[in-house]
């Protein structure tokens, strides 16, 4: 947090240091990534990533957006639009906050977009099979993913139980966990171990967590067996997403 000197903010520890949620999706030949947070680009840039498919949408909220623009470096490489996957709510958000890069005359260098609407229909990029799952953050639809037996759900604190039948028998979850006390829009830690024991994920990471929730080795120290927190270059699975 900007300005914060809490003991996990000023924490030396590398799993305390973490930018904004999002994660890489890859098989041998696609790459997808779940939400251009404000530190896309750095994100990119750290871990040296030479190519992007597509990007896919959980939710049109800033720190799920905000880096967008600095898909244009892929547009320049890979000499195409960039195919943005998500709801009606978020590609309306994306219109509107990036209005520039759909504008008739367009500033030359501006990212080039190519929107495609998604709803709870299963659907493929590439070789990567995705079926989205419907949860709430407090009122508003939030997209998760499902990819194979690995399911990615950030920014939620409700699924209804057709939703949950999607995530039952996933082998890995990543879910919100931001902090020990309650939240209007977000899981608690309390709640987002509640959900995994309730959908018996055997392992499962947490993430989007706030600095309130302690640093990442004394709470790692109480948490169940099978879960753990998540931190930034967490690589896992047979189809190896990255966080
Ligand atoms: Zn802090
Ligand atoms: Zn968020």
């Amino acid at each position: 947090m900007i300005g914060c000197s809490c003991s996990v903010c000023t924490s030396p520890d590398k799993k305390d240091k973490r930018l904004r949620s999002s994660i890489l999706v890859e098989s041998s030949t696609t790459t997808i990534v779940v939400d251009t947070t404000p530190d896309f680009r750095y994100q990119m840039l750290r871990i040296g990533a030479k190519k992007l498919d597509a990007v896919l949408f959980t939710h049109p909220h800033k720190d799920h957006v905000a880096g967008l623009d600095d898909v244009r470096a892929f547009n320049f490489f890979q000499n195409k639009p960039m195919p943005l996957y998500g709801n009606s709510l978020t590609l309306d958000a994306v219109m509107r906050d990036f209005a520039y890069a759909f504008a008739d005359k367009k500033y030359p260098g501006v990212p080039e977009l190519e929107l495609n609407e998604i709803t709870l229909e299963s659907f493929s990029i590439g070789d990567i099979s995705i079926i989205p799952i419907e949860v709430w953050h407090l009122k508003m639809p939030v997209y998760a993913f499902r990819f194979g037996d690995f399911t990615y759900i950030t920014d939620a604190n409700k699924i209804e139980e057709r939703e949950k039948e999607k995530i039952r028998g996933s082998k890995i979850i990543v879910v919100n966990a931001l902090r020990k006390q309650k939240h209007i829009s977000h899981y608690n830690l309390e709640e987002a171990i509640a959900l995994v024991r309730e959908l018996q994920v055997p392992k499962a990471y947490f993430t989007h967590i706030s600095h309130q929730l302690g640093r990442h080795e004394e709470i790692e120290k109480e948490l169940p067996a099978g879960i753990h927190l998540a931190y930034d270059h967490l690589t896992t699975g047979p189809s190896s997403p990255k966080m």
